[in-house]
């Protein structure tokens, strides 16, 4: 889109088992309200934090690497205090580093910033609650540049972000952690914040409306305010937020209860050694090894489970079947029933047996989907259930489009001399005996072959 610019900010929660400055631990949502904490994590005066988890700072410095950051090595990184008013935060201000990584680059988008923080507590507005179970979880932040063009460009990167940080296995694995803030100009205009979006899809929605404001106030020779603004997800539109959440000035300085921290470069490097093998890299190289298509490659390796799966099976089934199956059968009947292939329990075993028989045409394709939508639900060897369901009953298609046309030659001699009624007549024959389960297109195209045969 034209004129537009957009940058983001992420903040995801790292997977430690205690909190950044103390030892509460961090899975606060098994706990009671106001029962996972401390004297530290609820900022009371003169209570004493911990240096910083080294287990968060280390996650970072792993992700910034894989976003081929610059780690700052060089000098030492101070915590700082970010000083606002809001009932989350009894200290009255949340700690933040000074960047970590610097001038990164994820799918030719420039990463500005990465950086660790706590997270505050929580608010609940309407019930005037406050649970400080969250507060000094550790958090990674990351900034973009503000490079991308539309809003459905920051969604797709958004979810080529999750997918690197799902391989680095270092953030928390529960839905909904990750919290954006997606800010946004129109031909060099106003900058414009969107805080605290929940999901990719409402960072999304939430660009898409906001282009539409600001165009439209444009449109009209108004002007677009400077301002943060908070998206409601029922009525899909941005309203302005308070003045509070909007202060600006946070009255940054360095925290002088916490040592800042020394990283050396020869962990930077020792870091780098210990990446995996990260999306981009696996999909080139499931192109190059096992000849798939660009496209099918990358929505295999989106998710490094699935990637290792679709590995195992490769090795005894042809990979380009297996990867036509992994994202188009498989993939529509996962989504159907909401689960990823690791909740479904389906063991490679199982896969690979399915799409053995659907290479060597053992099976026709329907009843190996219909197959697989079973095998989703229970799990099971895929001959058992072929057995159950009493798909293999009528065996090879074509032993039965062989038996219809040999009993019907009357039929196959009209659809010859180009009787189009005849050759429905013997579709529907063979319709009949396997009762659904090959699709009629299969059925059609045996039925042509065969009748060319005779
Ligand atoms: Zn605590």
């Amino acid at each position: 889109m034209k004129g537009v610019k957009i940058g983001l900010e992420i903040h995801e929660q790292l997977d430690t088992k205690s909190k950044l400055f103390c030892a509460c631990p961090t899975d606060y949502r098994e706990a009671e309200p106001n029962k996972s904490i401390c004297p530290v994590c609820t900022g009371q005066p003169g209570s004493k934090p911990f240096g910083v988890n080294e287990k968060a700072v280390n996650a970072v410095i792993k992700i910034a690497m894989a976003l081929n950051c610059k780690i700052v090595t060089n000098r030492p990184v101070q915590i700082r205090r970010k000083h606002y008013i809001y009932p989350d935060l009894p200290s009255g201000y949340q700690r933040t580093s000074e960047p970590i990584g610097t001038e990164g680059e994820l799918n030719n988008v420039q990463i500005h910033e990465v950086h660790l923080e706590e997270d505050p507590g929580r608010f609940f507005l309407r019930e005037g609650f406050v649970d400080l179970n969250r507060s000094g979880t550790p958090l990674i932040e990351i900034t973009t540049e503000p490079v991308f063009d539309s809003p459905q460009h920051a969604r797709e990167w958004l979810e080529k972000l999750a997918s690197v940080l799902a391989y680095l296995d270092v953030t928390k694995k529960e839905e909904g952690t990750m919290r954006i803030d997606a800010n946004i100009s129109l031909n060099n205009g106003s900058k414009v914040e969107i805080k605290n979006i929940n999901s990719f899809r409402n960072v999304e929605k939430a660009l898409a409306f906001e282009i539409t404001r600001q165009e439209d106030l444009l449109r009209r020779g108004l002007i677009v305010d400077r301002e943060t603004r908070h998206f409601d997800e029922k009525m899909i539109l941005t309203s302005p937020s308070r003045k509070k959440e909007t202060e600006e000035d946070y009255r940054h300085m360095p925290d002088p209860d916490i040592p800042p921290l020394l990283i050396k470069k020869e962990l930077a490097e020792k870091t780098k050694e210990t990446l995996p093998e990260l999306p981009q890299s696996k999909a080139k190289r499931f192109v190059k090894q096992y000849q798939l298509s660009g496209q099918n490659a990358e929505n295999m390796v989106s998710d490094p489970y699935t990637a290792d799966v679709f590995e195992n099976v490769a090795k005894t089934v042809d990979p380009v079947i297996a990867s036509n199956w992994f994202v188009g059968q498989l993939k529509k009947t996962l989504n159907y029933n909401s689960m990823t292939l690791r909740d479904s329990k389906i063991t490679e075993k199982q896969l690979a047996s399915l799409l053995k028989l659907v290479e060597r045409q053992k099976i026709t394709e329907r009843a190996a989907e219909l197959t697989l939508r079973e095998m989703v639900l229970r799990p099971e060897e895929p001959a058992k259930i072929i057995e159950n369901l009493g798909l293999l009953e009528f065996g090879d298609l074509n032993t039965i489009v062989k038996e219809i046309l040999d009993k019907n030659e009357k039929a196959v001699n009209d659809y010859k001399t180009g009787r189009k009624e005849a050759f429905e007549y013997l579709v529907g024959q063979v319709m009949k005996i396997t009762k659904g389960s090959a699709d009629p297109e299969t059925i059609r195209k045996a039925l042509k072959r065969g009748a060319e045969l005779k």
